[in-house]
């Protein structure tokens, strides 16, 4: 199955040829493996895949196979969490269809004017890819027919529930037709994927293809322990040491990112950032230079960096340790693509080496703990860099020419030894200077037995307080409001004494977050409980990696990392 090719899955010929222009050799697994089924058996599909298995051409394929071009209108409705990979698969689309010349596909998406949209759907594309909010918007307001659908697509579908979309989601397609063909992507199945598939899908089959996804075991993984206010200077420290890096540096918050890319950007390194608080300007700009490799490193918040179709990075650096396994997964497969080897690197505080053991665990890798280079290493590692660079550089010996007897006549007092002493100097200098005294930033990983729990953990509470989030069934509809919520929780949990995270009201459910350690005891006090005759019921829920809900709180649980 593995070595089958696009020919043999017996695609369209235009298809094939679209593809051989595209240098697409052989499918990847999730390819090979869905695009028979999708094609032959007509059936639905959940395909449990990470980022980068090749995931768009998995589900294009087969609908451009199927599609009849003749026709105008909406067959297909692909839906996908953000405006970058809604536009990134429009072009993938239009790449894969380039022979296929009558067929049109179109991207929905928010925070920019509906009217053009509204006029693009009026010439009738029968593919659809499309935001949950502006595609449901769009049916609303009459705009968008979903009554002729034939294939619908949820990629990245626990991105879409983790922005917030799940009830936008519920709305589409329980107004699809019920003759369809569904197709779900997701890299991690929680329960409410499953609710959604039991619901809206015709016993689908089930794939996975995280073991066999061949760019991950191109990732190898490592981690610096160091002291909390070091952590910049060892990401500068990693920068130096790798003079070539091309990468992105993940950060938790759009404030984080914006600070961190401010820093490195005085500091004279090549960076800048992309998070939610910008412009889509100002981010297609950026991604623009870093594309085209004007910018070295790119600071980035996970939702902002998950549109980044960028298959050369030599590293991954998670400037914090993400709050769940799963975007540990999702960032370090940004790197090691296309057959390159890359590298996730992590900076952790001493007191994370358990999160470590975790991923270690789960994903079942080696993570190596490197030491944070010291400035000798650093002076040593540029200065044989800059040596080769001598060495192989070309010289256009006709454009100096003219220069050189007159460079040679204010050097002739220098022996070659002085002459080589100053030349390293030049650009040296500023590492010595900087590196000479530098301290070592390496912190020795705690055991967490060893250490004190009621101190270590309250005393760092203001700061970056460990929380729990947990899934309430009631919302806005149910008039919660924060404050109400606040006293529900203290009511129900009367006589203890625990922080209260943030809160994150939707119309017919909520999150909060109570400090870690209360865990069994919130789930006891709650479940069960009434509030205005309803009954409650509360959950664990996954952490939520986005800015807004969190800007305040680092959020660092111990369950970050359950499956
Ligand atoms: P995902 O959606 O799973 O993150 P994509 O569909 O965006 O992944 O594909 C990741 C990258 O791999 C893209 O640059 C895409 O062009 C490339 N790619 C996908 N399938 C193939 C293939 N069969 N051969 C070569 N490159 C591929
Ligand atoms: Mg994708």
């Amino acid at each position: 199955m593995i070595d089958i090719t696009f020919e043999e899955l017996s695609l369209r010929p235009e298809i094939l040829k679209a593809l051989d222009k595209l240098g697409f050799i052989k499918p990847t697994p999730i390819q090979s493996q869905s695009i028979p089924h999708l094609i032959e058996e007509h059936g639905d599909l959940i395909a449990l895949a990470q980022t980068g298995t090749g995931k768009t051409a998995a589900f294009s394929l087969p609908i451009l196979h199927q599609i009849d071009e003749n026709n105008r209108s909406s067959q297909a409705l692909i839906l996908s969490p953000t405006r970058e990979l809604c536009l990134q698969i429009c072009k993938d689309i239009v790449a894969f269809s380039k022979f296929l010349p009558q067929i049109s596909v179109t991207a929905l998406y928010g925070g920019t004017a509906i009217g053009a949209q509204i006029r693009e759907l009026r010439d009738r594309p029968q593919i659809i890819v499309g935001t949950p909010g502006r595609t449901l918007d769009l049916i609303n307001r009459g705009k968008l027919d979903i009554s002729t659908i034939e294939y619908v697509v949820l990629d990245e579908a626990d991105e879409m529930l983790s922005m917030g979309f799940q009830e936008d989601l519920d709305a589409i397609l329980a107004s699809t037709p019920s003759e369809k063909q569904t197709v779900l992507f997701s890299a991690t199945m929680p329960k409410e994927i499953r609710r959604i598939a039991a619901k809206y899908m015709k016993s689908p089959t089930e794939l996975s293809v995280i073991s066999e996804n061949k760019s991950t075991s191109n990732v190898s993984h490592e981690y610096y322990s160091t002291y909390e206010k070091n952590r910049y200077k060892v990401l500068k420290r990693l920068a130096d040491y790798n003079p070539d890096i091309y990468s992105i540096v993940f950060c938790r918050t759009r404030r984080e990112t914006q600070q961190i890319a401010d820093k490195l950007m005085q500091d004279g390194y090549s960076a800048d950032c992309t998070h939610g608080d910008l412009s889509q300007a100002q981010r297609d700009q950026v991604m623009e230079r870093f594309r085209k490799k004007k910018i070295q490193m790119l600071v980035a918040t996970d939702v902002a960096a998950r549109g980044i179709d960028v298959n050369d990075l030599t590293h991954v650096i998670n400037y914090n340790l993400p709050d769940s396994l799963e975007t540990y997964v999702h960032r370090s497969g940004r790197t090691g693509r296309a057959n390159k080897k890359g590298v996730c690197i992590s900076i952790i505080n001493a007191r994370e080496g358990h999160k470590i053991k975790t991923l270690q665990k789960i994903l079942d890798k080696p993570f190596e703990l490197k030491q944070v280079p010291d400035g000798t290493e650093i002076c040593r590692r540029r200065l044989f860099n800059l040596i080769n660079e001598v060495q192989t550089v070309s010289v256009n010996e006709e454009e100096i020419a003219e220069f050189l007897p007159e460079v040679e006549e204010k050097l002739s007092n220098l022996s070659r030894e002085d002459l080589i002493k100053r030349f390293v100097s030049v650009e040296f200098n500023r590492f010595l200077e900087y590196y000479s005294g530098a301290g070592d930033l390496n912190a020795d990983l705690e055991s967490r037995k060893g250490r004190d729990r009621g101190r270590g953990d309250k005393k760092s509470k203001g700061k970056a307080g460990s929380y729990t989030r947990y899934f309430i069934n009631l919302g806005k509809d149910n008039n919660l409001n924060p404050k109400e919520l606040i006293t529900l929780i203290n009511q129900s949990m009367r006589g203890q004494k625990f922080g209260i995270g943030s809160i994150d009201l939707q119309k017919s459910f909520s999150f909060f977050e109570i400090e870690e350690g209360y865990e069994k005891e919130t789930l006891k006090a709650l479940k069960g409980a009434k509030f205005r005759g309803r009954r409650i019921n509360v959950e664990i829920a996954n952490p939520k990696p986005k800015g807004a809900a969190r800007r305040k709180k680092k959020k660092k649980s111990n369950n970050k990392y359950r499956k």
